[in-house]
């Protein structure tokens, strides 16, 4: 969360129109990217998708055409998604050295009245990659590479396979967590956990998830698998390719969209809506496939078609209808 010694800014910024609140980090902001930096935050933090790379001599056209990307990426989300966003979204940023892909963060003033959230992006993380390599590179992220087994994604029509379609699906995961605050689907992810409720207080949380007596949040049994704990997204894979079949079999067993949502709630939440505005209401492809010398062996998909989704669905449903 940050705290904002500049209220009137983002007054301001909430009252632009939509479109307009898409641009470069103010200075507030690139503060803020430093502070991060330094500490260990409590923000939505996905990390880096790419080694940073020094582009100091492209950076201001790259950033326009960026911009442009994610400006159109966002256009062309459903209006009622965008009119969810708008009460709640100060900002999407673009800036540099965010030390991560994406950050969603809270802005409060300094007498602890909540603003609105932003989304920064980083530039140099820029997605170089179309849509369906840049998906399969981040979901094969847990497993250490091998030559044996693979991994495919497809989650974007031949014709529609570019960067903005990575940008739009990585901006949808942001928004669920920017969706995500101050509702009762879920605990605020900043607050701590002795100030949390019983779990059934909580719509989405409690369909796979509890609270332990700790303040842990942790899968009920029946949604948890082997190796679940050692899912590491983008560093350090923890997992070998031979386990991906094992893993995403047991996947196909909880009621989890993807094997990111399986990591934490906070995640899963983010995961569901991406995948549902993506799926149910843009009508786009989602598979992931398991591949063992070229030879798909495991298609995970239609998620949102099955019944394990079925209580999650209901949310969604109701959370577009109000
Ligand atoms: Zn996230």
């Amino acid at each position: 969360m940050i705290s904002s010694s500049n209220p009137q800014f983002w007054r301001k910024q909430a009252q632009l129109p939509f479109a307009q609140r898409i641009t470069a980090a103010p200075a507030e902001v690139i503060d803020y990217v430093k502070q991060v930096n330094a500490r260990e935050s409590g923000s939505a933090i996905e990390p880096a998708l790419t080694p940073s790379i020094n582009q100091t001599d492209h950076v201001s056209s790259l950033n326009s055409a960026l911009l442009t990307d994610i400006r159109s990426a966002i256009a062309e989300l459903p209006e009622q998604v965008k009119a969810k966003l708008e009460p709640k979204l100060l900002g999407v940023f673009l800036a540099t050295g965010v030390g991560s892909s994406a950050i969603t963060d809270v802005i409060f003033d300094i007498d602890g009245n909540m603003l609105g959230a932003i989304v920064l992006l980083d530039s140099n993380a820029f997605l170089s990659r179309t849509a369906n390599s840049w998906m399969a590179w981040k979901e094969s992220s847990p497993f250490n590479t091998s030559a044996e087994y693979t991994l495919l994604a497809n989650i974007a029509e031949p014709e529609q396979d570019q960067r903005k379609q990575a940008l739009q699906y990585l901006l949808l995961h942001e928004f669920g967590h920017v969706l995500s605050i101050n509702t009762t689907y879920l605990p605020n992810w900043w607050i701590g956990s002795q100030k949390f409720k019983d779990t059934e207080e909580y719509s989405f949380l409690s369909i796979c998830w509890q609270i332990a007596m700790n303040g842990e949040i942790i899968p009920l049994i029946r949604h948890n698998f082997e190796h679940r704990s050692n899912i590491i997204y983008y560093s350090q894979a923890q997992l070998n390719a031979s386990q991906m079949l094992a893993i995403y079999q047991a996947l196909s067993g909880t009621g989890f969209s993807t094997l990111y949502a399986a990591t934490t709630v906070y995640e899963d939440f983010a995961e569901s809506f991406a995948t549902y505005v993506h799926v149910v209401l843009m009508g786009k492809p989602w598979c992931i496939q398991i591949c063992h010398r070229d030879q798909i062996i495991f298609s995970f998909s239609d998620y949102w078609a099955s019944p394990r989704s079925q209580q999650k669905a209901k949310i969604f449903e109701q959370l577009f209808c109000s």
